[in-house]
């Protein structure tokens, strides 16, 4: 969801006053979230809150967000049906239902149900056969980045399903390209613009110096880009800033929920950066469970009290990159210190040699661990960046770790335990 809000706010102020500048200023002080992000709101609250994702509940939290965030732009018919509280679609192919579809494309366990779950999300109001084709393919690009697929089999396959042409380049594009909030007119180029960019930032900068609907097409782009490509932080954390509670809540709960459902989280930058570690955590144990066991946090930016980092390190206690360097800067590692607690971190030593060599060193951490119930050891990837062993190699020396309650252990270390049982 964060790709199409971000999208959302830097496109915004260039809907009526398009740029010509590719470098443009990402942010200004006029950058607002507008109706895309509201309705991405309602469709990702619908998702969560329907389990059987009716149209009825859908207009109603559409009608309900409408009413909550008046003045964000609004098409008029959509307005018009917002305001009314209309309950039967009018036949729209406006692009409405390509930008709130992406929450879609992140909740889908398949291809299947994210085209079917897109239709219905469109169709409430925008039942024009372009206007659920726009959304559908939305939804199956963001479903297909995620599910791993490459560039050239999501353009074949749009290309194939829905018919659109995706063989152009933006550059060309737009030479003629004017104002268009139809699908047809808006989809196959935010579409483009993600096969076209290299990261996240090239697909929204292309989305806006393309023109026309800039808010919308770069929702649309960005909501794809987001699902394979790193969401810039600081951009991320701004934008995120301009959102209230309710939304930055709903954005938190829908990133969770899809983790409980899919084993992944719908948003990795929310993931790391928004969602306490003590929720992510709850998550993550909750999804896990069969294990049994705890598991490290792909990012752990924070420690509670009684939370112990462990990281690989060197015997000259030279912490100077990878796990280490995050000890050192903010768990309290010591400078020198190569074995052993050292404020709420503890250091196992990896460089001396081969995974022999490290063996004794775990082995002391798995008995410190034993002796300290009181605490949580949360075992980073020890030995698998900067000292280049595989989880493979390491993995087999926490074996006795396993299953202990105190002691998170790194998902691929787990899975090789698993696996050798
Ligand atoms: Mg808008």
């Amino acid at each position: 969801m964060i790709g199409a809000i971000i999208g959302d706010v830097v496109g915004s102020t260039y809907e009526f006053n398009n740029t010509k500048n590719y470098n443009f200023e990402l942010l200004t002080p006029r950058s607002a979230f507008t109706d895309d992000t509201v309705m991405t709101m309602a469709v990702a609250q619908w998702l969560m809150d329907d389990p059987g994702h009716h149209h009825r509940t859908l207009v109603d939290l559409m009608q309900r967000f409408g009413h909550d965030y008046p003045g964000r732009g609004y098409g008029g018919r959509f307005a018009q049906w917002l305001h009314y509280r209309k309950t039967e679609p009018y036949n729209s192919l406006g692009n409405g239902s390509g930008m709130r579809v992406s929450p879609v494309g992140y909740y889908a366990k398949t291809l299947e149900q994210a085209l079917e779950l897109a239709r219905v999300s469109a169709e409430v109001t925008h039942n024009h056969p372009e206007g659920v084709k726009g959304a559908q393919a939305i939804a199956a690009c963001i479903f297909m980045a995620r599910a791993g697929y490459d560039k050239s089999d999501i353009r074949a396959f749009v290309k194939a399903r829905f018919g659109y042409d995706l063989d152009r380049r933006i550059a060309d594009v737009r030479q003629t390209y004017h104002f268009d909030e139809t699908c047809p007119g808006s989809v196959p180029e935010a579409i483009i613009c993600f096969l076209e960019g290299n990261t996240f930032e090239e697909v929204l900068r292309l989305a806006v110096w393309l023109g026309g609907d800039t808010d919308t097409v770069a929702c649309m782009a960005c909501s794809i880009a987001a699902a394979v490509y790193p969401v810039p932080n600081e951009l991320a954390c701004k934008v995120f800033g301009l959102l209230d509670d309710r939304m930055r809540d709903i954005v938190k709960e829908f990133t969770l929920q899809c983790f409980k459902r899919n084993g992944e989280h719908a948003d990795q930058w929310i993931a790391n950066n928004v969602i306490t570690f003590d929720n992510l955590r709850l998550t993550l144990n909750h999804a896990a469970k069969g294990y049994r066991q705890l598991i490290t946090p792909h990012t752990i930016s924070t420690l509670h009290p009684g939370e112990i980092f462990v990281f690989g390190s060197n015997l000259a206690g030279a912490h100077g990159g990878g796990a280490a360097a995050v000890a050192m800067s903010k768990f309290g590692a010591k400078w020198g210190v190569g074995v052993g607690m050292q404020g709420q971190s503890y250091a196992i030593p990896t460089m001396q040699g081969g995974v022999e060599t490290i063996r004794p060193y775990v082995d002391q951490f798995i008995e410190f661990a034993r002796l300290h119930p009181e605490l949580t050891f949360y075992v980073t990837r020890i030995g698998c960046g900067i000292a280049g062993f595989t989880p493979r190699e390491i993995a087999p020396l926490f074996s006795a770790a396993l299953g202990m309650t105190n002691v998170a252990l790194p998902m691929d270390f787990i899975e090789v335990l698993n696996n050798n049982e």
